[in-house]
Parts: C-alpha cells; structure tokens; sequence
C-alpha cells in the first residue's frame, strides 16, 4: 500500500521560527515539515533566509522563538554537536575543511575511532574513508592534503562527510555548486538510494531543473518569511518563481538591447603543454562569454594564463586589437582585465583584512591604505 503524504512520519517540523541577527529580523515566523525519506527543497532568493533557517535547525544560529522538532522530541537551540547526534547532518554552502590536513583527518575530525588504548585507529579510519568514498563514486586517496584537491572534490568531500554519521536527515546547502556534470549525475543516485533507505533530505539549491528532477516537495521563503509549500507534480518552474520574487514574472529570456561593440580581447595559438593546446576565442565588448568544458578540461588555468598567473609557452593575447605581453597579475590589471577567482575565500579574498581594503586593493598601486594596527600607510 502507497501511503498518502498526509499519513507519513514526520521526522523534522519547525513552527513559527523568528531568528535575528542584532537588529536585523532574519526569519519570521517560519515553518517546515519533512517527512521520513522525502527531499525536501528550500528555494528563496539571495537574502530569503534559508541558510538562517538550516543555521537554527542546527543550533549554529540562536532561535528567538518558535519551535524545532527532531522526531517529535523539541531540539530548540541544541547545541550544534549535540544537533549531530540526534541524527541531523548537514553539508554547508561553503567547503568549511582543514586545508592541511589529509581527507581521512577531515571526514573523522572529532569523530575519530579510537583503540583501546584511546589512539586513533588509522587503519580503520582509512578503511571507513574508503568505503564511504567508494560509495559516492570518487575516486581520490584519503590518505591526500585537502589543499591539493579541486574545488569540487573538496565539495564531494563535505558531502561524504554528512554521509558518514548515520544521519536520519541530512541538509545540503547548494551541494552540486562546484560540481561537474558527472559528479552529479553520481550525487543524485546517492540521494536517491538514500532517499529509499528512508533518509531525508532538505536540499537547498537555486537550480530549478535539479530541484524538479530530484525533489518531493519544494518549500518557498520570502523575505525571511515562509510562502508555502507545493508537491513537485502539482507545481512548475514558473509558479515557484512567482512564489520567490512574489510577482509573475515576465520573459525568462528577454532581448537583450545592449550593443555589441569592436573586439578587446583576442587570443589565439595560446598553449600551455599537458594543460591546454591551441585555444582560440575573442570577446567583444557588451559581449559575455561562457567557456565551458569538465573539471580538469583547463578552463581555469586558460583564464590564470591571460590574467598573467600561469606562464604559457606560446599564443598571443591582444587587447583593442594590439598585443600586450602579459607576465603578471598587475600587468593585466594595467591592460584592464579584472579576474574573480573559482575559490573566494582562498585565491579571491583576505578575510582577516577589512571590506574597505579588499574591496579597493584591486587598484594596485592606485590605494593609500593605512594599517589599523601599527598606523603605517603604504599604497596597495
Ligand atoms: P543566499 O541564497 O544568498 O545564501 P539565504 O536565503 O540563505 O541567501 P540568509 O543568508 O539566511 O539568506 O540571509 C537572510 C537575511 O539575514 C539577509 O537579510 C542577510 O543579510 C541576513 N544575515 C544572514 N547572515 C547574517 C549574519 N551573520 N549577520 C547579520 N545578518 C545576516
């Protein structure tokens, strides 16, 4: 017999959540239920508040009312770890992982398996990596550094990580962002065999296409206020845009009336041996243009090699039609190329130093830039 929503087990339920941050009213008044083996999708524009309300369900963020309920029992402001062992996993937006530390370090950090004498019991620890890493379909030693993996593989690794504490309901945050097309075509199937062993998932993403393949329901915030909830046969792609923005929306692809200017750049012959062979594009200005291709294909080391970040051995770059030797970051800053790095928080930001100066730093040389701490002044 096929049971009707109404009459499944609610595993996680959360009523009238109000959360703030200071002043700023984050969530108000929320609600969602998730059930036993269903995918639950959150979707809100930027600032709706669905990472607010994933940071209270587990304890990162404080409620200041309402209520969260883990299979009937309230778990309102648990403490984060404590969250863990009532069976909630959760795989953030961003790869949170040591970088120094191998990938067994970091699927085991502060869950390790002890001996009896209390040590770490490496041998079983590597076993149970690899067996959870088979089971995502990655192929990478859990004996490597964190830092020499890619971005998406440090993804697959947060991902196995939720997947390894026997969660009963597992939240991820925007999981196939730094995914290729094959990683997750394999994601899917883990959640869907997932799924039919009865785990759930609340699964944030802003990819329509992914949500209606993968998901039961989808629940809508607005303004950190909860919208509704529809099932995925009885909805589509336009309504639940309508529920985000709150209006109908118009042309998903209207004309565009910018105009298309002379060609600034042109690159031609550019090679590098053993990473990218021959490459050939020019944009024009007004134009956007996509460079796509799988994880490892060159995309972004062709990028680092015109941004002057990675030596090329041969190939020319023109800019405006007049070719410029470019052999550092500041001498393509100087040509008028800007660069917004794969990994922000890495290679793009200097997260300890204020907004003013990472915000400014760009104009290298251009910058008076006084030090808050010793007071010196020096121009970036
Ligand atoms: P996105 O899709 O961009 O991740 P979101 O739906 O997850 O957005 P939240 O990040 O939860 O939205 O933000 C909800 C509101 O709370 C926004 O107005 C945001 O500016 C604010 N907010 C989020 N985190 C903080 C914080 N740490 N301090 C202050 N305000 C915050």
């Amino acid at each position: 017999m096929k049971l009707t929503w109404e009459v499944w087990i609610s595993v996680l339920k959360v009523e009238g959540l109000h959360t703030y941050y200071g002043n700023i009213h984050a969530l108000k008044g929320i609600s969602l239920e998730v059930k036993e083996g269903e995918i639950v999708s959150l979707v809100g524009s930027n600032g709706a508040g669905k990472s607010t309300l994933l940071s209270t369900v587990t304890g990162i963020a404080k409620a200041g009312s309402g209520t969260v309920r883990f299979q009937g029992a309230d778990i309102t402001n648990t403490a984060p770890h404590n969250i863990t062992k009532t069976g909630i996993s959760i795989s953030p937006e961003g790869r949170e992982v040591f970088p120094g530390l191998t990938v067994e370090e970091n699927l085991f950090m502060g869950k390790e398996i002890k001996n009896r004498f209390g040590f770490c019991n490496q041998k079983a620890m590597r076993q149970k990596a690899s067996e959870a890493l088979g089971r995502l379909g990655v192929r990478i030693d859990p004996g490597e550094v964190m830092s020499n993996l890619s971005v998406g593989q440090q993804q697959m690794i947060e991902i196995c990580k939720a997947l390894m504490v026997d969660a009963k309901v597992i939240i991820m945050d925007e999981p196939t962002a730094a995914l290729t097309q094959s990683e997750t075509v394999v994601l899917f199937e883990v959640i869907k065999s997932l799924r039919k062993s009865g785990v759930s998932i609340v699964y944030i993403s802003h990819r329509m296409e992914e949500i209606f393949e993968l998901c039961d329901r989808i629940s809508v915030l607005r303004d950190g206020t909860y919208v509704g909830t529809k099932h995925i046969p009885e909805t589509n792609m336009n309504e639940i845009v309508k529920l985000m923005i709150g209006r109908e929306i118009g042309e998903r692809y209207p004309e565009r009336d910018c105009k298309i200017g002379e060609t600034v750049l042109k690159v031609s012959g550019l090679t590098k041996k053993g990473v990218f062979q021959d490459v050939e594009f020019e944009v024009k200005a007004g134009e956007v243009l996509g460079v796509s291709g799988l994880m490892g294909a060159g995309r972004t080391e062709i990028m680092q090699a015109i941004f002057g970040n990675l030596p090329y051995e041969s190939g020319k770059i023109e800019i405006n039609g007049k070719e410029v030797q470019i052999k550092s970051p500041i001498q393509a800053m100087r040509n008028g190329i800007g660069f917004i790095t794969e990994d922000r928080k890495v290679e793009g930001l200097m997260l300890e130093e204020s907004i003013e100066k990472n915000a400014t730093c760009y104009s290298a040389g251009q910058v008076k830039y006084t030090c808050r701490g010793c007071k010196d002044t020096y121009y970036v």
